[in-house]
């Protein structure tokens, strides 16, 4: 497995890789880290689908919202790169926050209508740092396809737009959420949940689930102790974010 640090090395690997018809194909998963196996089930969609497998690991400090958030994110970089090595992934992109923001973050990528909904709404700037950054690692690794989950389905909504509007040259491949045998969608931000909270946890999404509306969803989960965001429908899925203590859970269901 080919790890690189910085912009220019991968570019030189990149470059080797040749492009068009006949170069090889470019299958492409953006993680923060903290891997799991929702994150590998990407990785082996990519697999797949293409000659090589990229993964970049970066906890990216624009799209947090909270400062504390950030620094209680968990970063688990040993255990990532060893499952990654075991899954087969041929490289591993681990930039630092300096050398993908040479600008400082004054040159960013906005979405007026969808971004600033849902959770849009309730983390200001979140989905500005999360499109400027992957506009940015589009552009460094140069993939064919990238793969998203459904999971984060506004963000990937977003990015599938961002693609569009900008003509890039990527196919965004969706790969539906992995979750535990009770339901709960695999997060990096489970292992924050204390025991009541995670035996709680699962509750948001048998709510999305099983309720006839989203206002009866939001009930449900209010008697069940969430305090909650959202849940709203948007194009046939049923989206929620509620919170335990200081962990925010979202998730969505394919609805009708
Ligand atoms: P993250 O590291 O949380 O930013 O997630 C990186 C990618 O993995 C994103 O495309 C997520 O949607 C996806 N992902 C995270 N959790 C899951 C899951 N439980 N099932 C499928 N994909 C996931």
């Amino acid at each position: 497995m080919n790890m690189y640090t910085d912009v220019a090395g991968w570019s030189v690997f990149r470059d080797s890789l040749g492009r068009g018809a006949t170069g090889s194909s470019i299958g492409f998963v953006p993680t923060m880290g903290a891997l799991h196996a929702g994150h590998l089930a990407l990785v082996k969609s990519s697999q797949r689908d293409n000659d090589i497998t990229v993964v970049s690991i970066f906890v990216n400090p624009t799209q947090f919202n909270q400062a504390a958030d950030l620094e209680h994110y968990p970063r688990t970089t040993e255990a990532d790169l060893a499952l990654l090595q075991a899954s087969n992934v041929d490289a591993v992109f681990m930039p630092d926050a300096a050398s993908l923001y040479p600008d400082g973050y004054a040159y960013r990528v906005s979405e007026s209508e969808l971004s600033r909904h849902l959770d849009g709404a309730h983390r200001p700037g979140h989905f500005d740092g999360v499109l400027t950054v992957v506009m940015k690692l589009f552009n460094i690794i140069r993939p064919t396809q990238a793969y998203f989950g459904e999971k984060d389905y506004q963000q990937l909504q977003l990015v599938r737009g961002m693609v569009g509007a900008f003509f890039l040259p990527l196919g965004v491949v969706a790969c539906p959420t992995v979750r535990e045998a009770d339901g709960l969608a695999l997060s990096s931000r489970n292992v924050r949940l204390d025991a009541q909270q995670r035996a709680q946890a699962p509750g948001l999404f048998r709510a999305l689930q099983s309720a006839g509306s989203a206002a009866q969803a939001r009930e449900a989960l209010q008697q069940l102790g969430f305090d909650v965001d959202y849940v709203e429908d948007l194009d046939g899925r049923r989206l929620g974010a509620v919170r335990l203590g200081n962990v925010r859970l979202i998730d969505n269901v394919a609805i009708g």
